[in-house]
């Protein structure tokens, strides 16, 4: 196939390029760089089933030749004020990728006649009041709410992708993903991935926000990756929940990194950093996704830490 992937340049992005890249297929990604960045695509520069167009998805967009896939990534998402790279700060660009993004790729998707997936997210839970999350249940989102510009864009993509699919038949898919880690997270995006493993690898204290109690559930980006390509060759329409099941309090998972790194520099509690809408608790049930795709985590939350550690030590030039 030759599939074009939006927000090439970032996270998930770059890692599922490589990944249909050593499937055979033909890859054309598409990013405008404002929060990922060309070295995370570099090492694919030489490859001639490999192009790269630069371009802002807001915009209509146009790719030349056949186009046999759509997957739909380019969003910013980091939920952290503190960083100019969070959503918070890029209000209007991230409404404007989940909306008018998600209309410009499904329009090239039925241009082509191609498939279509989406790039959705466990925010469409908001703060959930059903655990762990199905993919039957509504969430509990605030509308006017400081992750809104985040949680509804998405919401409105996973609409529009179903009104294209039911009223145009396009062939579509959404995976709802939850939160995964692993190389080439921006440093400086403020998740709680990057800013753990940067303070331990510093000997600094790591920042808990809040009292630590709020749960996440930690995907290394390769499973990710797999279930996201069982889900591209699968023939299932409805949202998929893609994310590892295995839950653990940020305090823990604090306490976990300064073990795996050997920090002695302790966690420092910020009460009042706790972004307005954080969820307490986030945990995929993955029950559709093991029985329509036979997908499920293989890589505990600490071999995927170990395995990170090293690109933040090199980006860090500690080695
Ligand atoms: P990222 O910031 O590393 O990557 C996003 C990429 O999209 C960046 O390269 C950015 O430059 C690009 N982009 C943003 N707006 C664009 C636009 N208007 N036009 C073109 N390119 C644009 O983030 P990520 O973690 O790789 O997330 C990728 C996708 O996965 C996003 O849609 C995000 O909502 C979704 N997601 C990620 C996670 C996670 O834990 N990483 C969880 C749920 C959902
Ligand atoms: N968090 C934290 N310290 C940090 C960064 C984040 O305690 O330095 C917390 C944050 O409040 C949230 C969780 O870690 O409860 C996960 O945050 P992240 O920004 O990674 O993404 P989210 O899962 O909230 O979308």
């Amino acid at each position: 196939m030759r599939i074009l992937v939006t927000g090439a340049a970032g996270f998930l992005g770059s890692h599922l390029c490589e990944r249909l890249l050593n499937e055979g297929h033909s890859v054309v990604g598409m990013d405008n760089f404002i929060t990922g960045s060309p070295e995370n695509l570099a090492h694919l520069a030489n490859n001639p089933h490999f192009e790269f167009i630069r371009h802002d998805v807001a915009n209509f967009i146009f790719v030349p030749g056949k186009v046999d896939a759509v997957l739909h990534f380019a969003s910013p998402a980091s939920p952290n004020p503190s960083s100019p790279y969070g959503y918070t700060n890029l209000p209007i660009q991230t409404m404007k990728a989940g909306a008018l993004g998600t209309h410009n790729t499904l329009g090239v998707a039925r241009a082509h006649n191609a498939r279509y997936l989406l790039a959705s997210t466990s925010e469409i839970y908001g703060d959930p009041l059903e655990h762990p999350q199905k993919e039957t249940y509504w969430g509990h989102v605030d509308p006017i709410g400081i992750r809104s510009v985040y949680d509804e864009a998405k919401r409105f993509a996973e609409a529009l992708t179903m009104a294209y699919h039911r009223y145009h038949g396009i062939d579509t898919r959404i995976v709802r993903i939850f939160n995964t880690y692993g190389p080439r997270m921006r440093l400086d995006d403020g998740r709680v991935v990057p800013n753990f493993i940067q303070q331990a690898l510093r000997g600094e204290p790591l920042t808990v926000y809040g009292d630590g109690s709020q749960t996440r559930s930690f995907c290394y980006v390769d499973d990710l990756i797999e279930g996201i390509y069982r889900l591209l060759m699968s023939d299932e329409h409805l949202p998929v929940n893609i994310g590892n099941p295995a839950e653990i309090t940020i305090l823990e998972f604090a306490e976990t990194i300064n073990r795996l790194v050997g920090n002695k520099g302790g966690i420092i509690m910020k009460q009042h950093s706790r972004l307005g809408d954080d969820p307490q608790r986030r945990r995929p049930d993955i029950t559709r996704a093991k029985e329509i795709l036979k997908w499920q985590p293989t890589i505990s939350l600490e071999e995927g830490i170990m395995r990170t550690i090293p690109y933040f030590k090199k980006k860090m030039g500690l080695e």
